[in-house]
Order: C-alpha cells, then sequence, then structure tokens
C-alpha cells in the first residue's frame, strides 16, 4: 500500500516539470506557423506552361483533376509551310477535397506547370468550393516559393547552356553586322572625299613674267 498523498505529490511534480519547460503550442491563427519551404499546402497553375497534354490528369490516383480543351489551328510559321494545330485550355480544376497531396500530378508534369505552395488556409463550408478553377490555382502561383538557389559547383542545366549559346550566337552576328555597317560607312566616306576632290578645279599654273606658263 502507498504512503497517502504520494499520489498527488507525482502528479503536482509532473506539473511542476512540465511548467518550466517550453511550450510546443502555437498560437494559430495569431501566430503564424514557420513552414518549411516544401510545405505541400496547395497546387498553383502556371497555365501559360500547360500543354493540355493530360498527363497530370491520367495520373492523377484520385482523378480530382478536372480538364477541358480543344483544338485550333494555327498559321504556319513559314510561307509556304503546313497548318499546325494546338490545344486551348478551357477548364482545369482540382477537387482538393478528393486530393491526397500525393504530389505525383507535380511531378508527371512534363512542362513545369504544376507547383506546390505552402497556403493551406482554404477551409470552407460548403466542400464543392474545395473545387479550385483554373482562375484561383493561378492565384496560388503567386504564393509558390522561389527555388532554391543552384549549387555553385553543380554543372550549368542543359536549358540556361542552350540559351546562353543561342544569345551567344545572335550577338556575333549583330557584332558582326554592326562592323559590316561600319565599314560601308566608311568606304561611302572615302568615296564621297575622293569624287570631292576629282571635281575640285586645279591652280592654274604659276605664270612667267611674259603672262605665258612657265611650263612647256
Ligand atoms: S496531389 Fe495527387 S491526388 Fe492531388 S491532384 Fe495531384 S495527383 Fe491528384
Ligand atoms: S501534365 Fe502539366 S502540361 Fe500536361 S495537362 Fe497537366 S499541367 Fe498541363
Amino acid at each position: 500500500m502507498g504512503i497517502p498523498g504520494s499520489g498527488l505529490a507525482k502528479g503536482l511534480a509532473v506539473t511542476l516539470r512540465t511548467m518550466t519547460r517550453k511550450s510546443h503550442t502555437a498560437q494559430y491563427p495569431d501566430a503564424q506557423p514557420e513552414l518549411p519551404p516544401r510545405t505541400r499546402g496547395v497546387i498553383g497553375l502556371f497555365e501559360e506552361n500547360c500543354t493540355v497534354c493530360m498527363l497530370c490528369a491520367r495520373e492523377c490516383p484520385d482523378w480530382c483533376i478536372y480538364i477541358d480543351s480543344h483544338k485550333e489551328t494555327v498559321p504556319p510559321a513559314a510561307p509556304g509551310g503546313r497548318e499546325r494545330s494546338r490545344n486551348v485550355l478551357d477548364r482545369f480544376a482540382i477537387d482538393f477535397a478528393l486530393c491526397m497531396y500525393c504530389g505525383i500530378c507535380i511531378e508527371v508534369c512534363p512542362f513545369d506547370a504544376l507547383f506546390w505552395s505552402p497556403e493551406f488556409e482554404y477551409a470552407e463550408e460548403d466542400i464543392r468550393d474545395l473545387t479550385h478553377e483554373r482562375d484561383k490555382l493561378r492565384e496560388w502561383m503567386w504564393t509558390v516559393p522561389a527555388p532554391p538557389a543552384l549549387d555553385p559547383r553543380a554543372e550549368e542545366p542543359k536549358e540556361i547552356a542552350a540559351a546562353r549559346k543561342a544569345a551567344d550566337k545572335l550577338a556575333a552576328a549583330e557584332a558582326a553586322q554592326a562592323e559590316a555597317a561600319q565599314a560601308e560607312t566608311e568606304r561611302a566616306e572615302t568615296r564621297r572625299a575622293e569624287a570631292a576632290q576629282a571635281e575640285t578645279p586645279r591652280p592654274e599654273a604659276e605664270s612667267g613674267p611674259d603672262g605665258n606658263g612657265a611650263a612647256s
């Protein structure tokens, strides 16, 4: 049999011990939580990158991505070329009441059109409002954190290398064009100067004491 009052003493000891520890409770919503940068809060859509390939909708295990589109004919890029057709996005929606935040859609998108945003404050009273249409998905894009800086020792991404090569080529072509224009201007000036010199009347030959030319 225990000593009478020992349970009370133990309880008070636990209370005293925990009173002195730092609290882990955050006073949300007065204090916003500090979330890690890769938090899966909501999905943002950068629709300019979306080619309506439907890969995300096909791979989504919950079938909660809804995409509608139509085809449009685009005039040929060069005269005599063939007309091309492209997909135009009509609807892109995600039902966050069904979404299980697996991130598969973001992983499989080949065109970087979907991103995680850490925003999580979008609770609704009506479950139907949890289907976010493209305008709302675009709004989430502005809350997507910037990607982390590249490792300075990492190999340059091939897209940047290709863009740099193209920019260098363009700059070289422009420099060559400017050089050719400068050379042409100089040639034209030389020709003008030569023509002006040819048109200038020659000074009369020095006259002798008899008024005739000294020469001859
Ligand atoms: S995160 Fe997963 S469940 Fe949610 S929309 Fe993307 S693929 Fe579907
Ligand atoms: S996978 Fe990407 S590009 Fe394809 S439909 Fe989905 S968001 Fe658009």
